[in-house]
């Protein structure tokens, strides 16, 4: 998933024309001033911190400046704080506009009707989620003819968008639609799109591109903006790899199961901070790297859940072994470990030859890998 940062959707806007405010990304607060000074951002203006997270506006990290000062002042605030987990690096600086109406229009992959999927919302402003499923018109669309004029309407119809109004959000939407087909994306977002007088313009830019369809698109292979250094070095390595904000590692195999853990853990008050899944590897190198993985996580405890399918529990457990030797003493955690499964108690022997207990009830291995994180802190 390759997730573009609000300024490089933006780009794309521009390129498909989809109207979007005169502004521009800024990495300092002299900058951010200098562009006000030079006039190439207009009075008043909004400045807004450049994080792949969303709920800016509500997190307080969207302002308004209406001098060159005010602006420069905005953007320190702004750059170098941190905000869902992320350190500012960037903010865009743009014209405030005078909003009318809040409105929300997406293009998503539909997964289950193998279909891309239009919706419009007239609550717009606000996350998608929280508006009720009766208030979102949905349409899905034939990609071989493509987004249809009587769909268009539709969504117009949907939105209460009428007059000159309809025909600017005509052209919009066909401009949204190429850019979704063309650049292969599993989702572009405009919320909000705000109505400005009888203009329509995406105040906001959410395109997320299709990993499916990266070889054909060598240009974004370089923007990971939404990958942690640890995530990339996992990518590479070819596990799956996810850091949370949490201090307890879970390293589990399949997907199924690693959700389920990360739920049990939960349950029982604790924080994964980050999770593995180890799939269905079956090489003790790659569990191994898995490990010296983790290790540079820094959680406080980890939880080690497989099930002994295809990786059968001896495997692992060698795997782990060896992994655990090749931990730097400074860097090691404390672990739990439940693993269950093909030859479970030839994993279970390898494993406690090694020192590491393996809790087989589910309910006990979370509570004793809670407390261990507790302890450690
Ligand atoms: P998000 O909260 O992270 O999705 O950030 P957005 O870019 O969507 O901005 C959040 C909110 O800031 C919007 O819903 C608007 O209410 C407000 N906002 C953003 N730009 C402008 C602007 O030009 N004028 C006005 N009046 N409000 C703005
Ligand atoms: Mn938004």
């Amino acid at each position: 998933m390759v997730k573009l940062t609000e300024g490089r959707g933006k780009e794309l806007f521009r390129k498909y024309g989809v109207p979007v405010p005169r502004g521009r990304v800024a990495a300092s607060a002299e900058e951010v001033e200098r562009a006000v000074r030079a006039g190439e951002v207009p009075l008043p203006c909004v400045l807004k911190a450049q994080v792949l997270a969303g709920g800016r506006g509500k997190g307080g990290a969207v302002r308004f400046a209406s001098t060159p000062e005010e602006a420069r002042s905005a953007a320190a605030a702004i750059l170098g704080s941190r905000f869902a987990g992320e350190t500012v690096r960037e903010v865009i600086v743009e014209e405030k506009v005078a909003i009318g109406r809040e409105l929300y229009v997406s293009f998503a992959l539909d997964r289950t009707a193998r279909l891309p999927l239009l919706m419009t919302s007239a609550r717009g402003g606000v996350e998608i989620e929280s508006v009720d499923a009766g208030q979102i018109d949905r349409q899905t669309i034939e990609p071989f003819p493509g987004l249809a004029a009587y769909e268009r309407r539709r969504a117009a119809r949907s939105l209460g968008v009428a007059g000159p109004l309809a025909g600017e959000l005509d052209r919009l939407l066909t401009a949204l639609y190429r850019l979704y087909d063309s650049e292969d994306a599993e989702l572009v977002e405009i919320n909000p799109l705000a109505v400005v007088g009888d203009k329509l313009l995406a105040l906001d830019a959410k395109v997320i591109i299709e990993d499916d369809a990266a070889f054909r698109h060598p240009e974004y292979a370089a923007l990971h903006d939404d990958r942690t250094p640890l995530e990339e070095l996992a990518r590479e390595k070819e596990i799956a790899f996810v850091q949370l904000d949490g201090n307890i590692g879970v390293i589990a195999n399949g997907a199924g199961l690693t959700m389920a853990t990360l739920d049990v853990l939960k349950e029982f008050g604790g924080a994964p901070g980050v999770f593995l899944d180890l799939g269905g590897t079956d090489d003790p190198k790659k569990v191994t790297e898995a490990f010296l993985l983790m290790a540079q996580a820094k959680p406080k405890a980890v939880f080690l859940n497989i099930f002994g399918g295809v990786t059968r529990c001896d495997t692992v457990a060698n795997g782990l072994v060896t992994a655990l030797g090749s931990v730097p003493p400074h860097e090691r955690f404390p672990l739990v470990a439940r693993i269950r499964g093909n030859n479970e108690a030839e994993g279970i022997a390898i494993l406690r030859a090694a020192g590491v207990t393996s809790v087989p009830d589910l309910r006990a291995s979370a509570e004793a890998v809670v407390a261990a994180a507790r302890e450690a802190r």
